[in-house]
């Protein structure tokens, strides 16, 4: 971690530096999910901004099944602060934004699996966006 800083103050200053220790510290070293949002591992990536990413998922249940993973890292709602709810809600409306990129024009499902019972398996929030057919597995 301390060299990746040092080189981040060589090249851009303080406040990067502060900028570059707060995004890591919002992540968690060993979660798959803040490793695809580093870029330590690949993915294919549809859309990302300051809150969010959107990839596809690596085992689609549906036509298109797509993540949309929160790029601060909390388990589940219950962990999440108000800064992080609001971010969240942000993202959630980008959704219909971009539904000709994610082909949501027909309509689509959110699902967010939280916990052992709900079967949730990364223990970083995130959204399945299932679309692109009749989702006949019905809720
Ligand atoms: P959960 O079961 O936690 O609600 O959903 C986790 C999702 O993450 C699963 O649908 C699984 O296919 C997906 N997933 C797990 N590892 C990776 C990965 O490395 N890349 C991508 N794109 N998806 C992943
Ligand atoms: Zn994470």
């Amino acid at each position: 971690m301390s060299l990746k800083i040092l080189v981040y103050v060589g090249r851009s200053g303080k406040d990067c530096a502060l900028g570059l220790l707060e995004d890591y510290l919002m992540t968690d070293a060993t979660c798959i999910f803040c490793k695809i949002i580093r870029g330590e591992i690949p993915s294919k990536t549809i859309y990302q901004d300051d809150d969010c990413i959107i990839i596809e998922d690596l085992h689609p249940i549906a036509k298109y099944h797509y993540l949309l993973i929160p790029k601060q890292h909390y388990p589940t709602i219950g962990q999440m602060n108000d800064e992080e709810a609001e971010m969240l809600m942000r993202s959630i409306r980008r959704i219909p934004e971009l539904s000709e990129l994610l082909h949501l024009e027909n309509g689509y499902r959110l699902v967010i699996n939280q916990g052992e019972d709900a079967g949730q398996t990364v223990l970083h929030l995130h959204i399945h966006i299932l679309a692109g057919q009749p989702l006949d597995f019905k809720c």
